[in-house]
């Protein structure tokens, strides 16, 4: 088959679901199989693709069609500036978190410049956080923390990709868990998190590749989605030095419930921040 009947092939399949992108997704699974750039595939419509590819792109597309997340089949998601190996067992970097990541990066340079930071991220997953942060502040030591096995593996290759191994750190355990015998209390400069946040009723309602595909563990807030932002305000004052960050990713209708919760435990300067569309979706504060 010719690269254009694929195309049409796949968008034709894609298409009826409807909530698919399905000329994206199908430029970018053929994009993967052949190796080649966008522009390729515009220009050689009629190069002939050989069995073997076709038997993958198709299966690929089946794939696709029953909700299954491109990020799981093509194993790589865009992040920031960056790219990350991604895989099932972790949740797929959202546009949303950049909002955090860009907000960290800009008030990390302003406050510390070059002196050293330590940052903890609680919750890593892929760990698109802690990498990007580390890859843009280099003045920065990055603790990454999941109690996930599968995520781990995933946030080491990630590292490695990056060769930033001498600067992020690895933790496993359940959230301040996974740092305690660092002896880092009162030494962080920065918490950051993106912790499931969604309320566990809310997730049967999602999108098949969120609900069916996408870790449970790394979506499940608990009956109203806050338990972890409970969990960890409180504590991060035990780690967070003076004048410490906390920064939260939250879900958009979560930012004064959690930006009040920041003030109870005696946080300053909370402020929520919106993402693009204009929703809350990050909670910064300071520990006085
Ligand atoms: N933003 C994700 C979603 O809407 C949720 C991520 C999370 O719970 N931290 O699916």
């Amino acid at each position: 088959m010719e690269i254009k009947e694929l195309l049409r092939m796949g968008v034709d399949k894609l298409g009826e679901r409807e909530y698919l992108n399905p000329t994206l997704d199908a430029l970018l699974i053929l994009e993967f199989l052949l190796n080649v750039d966008r522009s390729y595939l515009y220009t050689h419509g009629d190069r002939v693709v050989s069995d073997e590819i076709v038997d993958k792109y198709v299966y690929f597309i089946e794939k696709r069609k029953i909700g299954y997340p491109l990020s799981y089949l093509l194993k790589e998601k865009d992040f920031y500036d960056l790219s990350f190996y991604i895989d099932e067992g972790v949740l797929v970097p959202r546009p949303d978190t950049e909002i955090l990541v860009d907000w960290i990066i800009n008030t990390a340079i302003e406050k510390y410049q070059n002196r050293p930071i330590n940052i903890v991220d609680l919750g890593t997953g892929s760990g698109c956080i802690g990498i990007t942060l580390a890859y843009h502040l280099k003045n920065a030591v990055i603790y990454a923390v999941d109690l996930d096995n599968k995520a781990l593996e995933v946030t080491e290759k990630n590292i490695l990709r990056y060769k930033l191994n001498n600067r992020v750190v690895l933790c496993n355990g359940d959230m301040f868990d996974g740092i305690k015998s660092l002896q880092l209390e009162g030494k962080v400069d920065i918490i950051v998190s993106n912790p499931p946040y969604i309320p566990s009723q809310v997730i049967e309602g999602l999108q098949v590749e969120v609900r069916k595909y996408e870790p449970r563990k790394a979506l499940d807030g608990g009956s109203d989605g806050l338990d972890f932002y409970r969990r960890i305000i409180p504590e991060s004052k035990i780690y967070l030095n003076k004048s410490g960050i906390l920064a939260f990713e939250i879900g958009y209708s979560q930012g004064e419930i959690v930006k009040r919760l920041f003030i109870e435990e005696g946080f300053c300067n909370v402020e929520i921040i919106k993402d693009l569309q204009g929703l809350d979706r990050v909670v910064v504060g300071i520990l006085p």
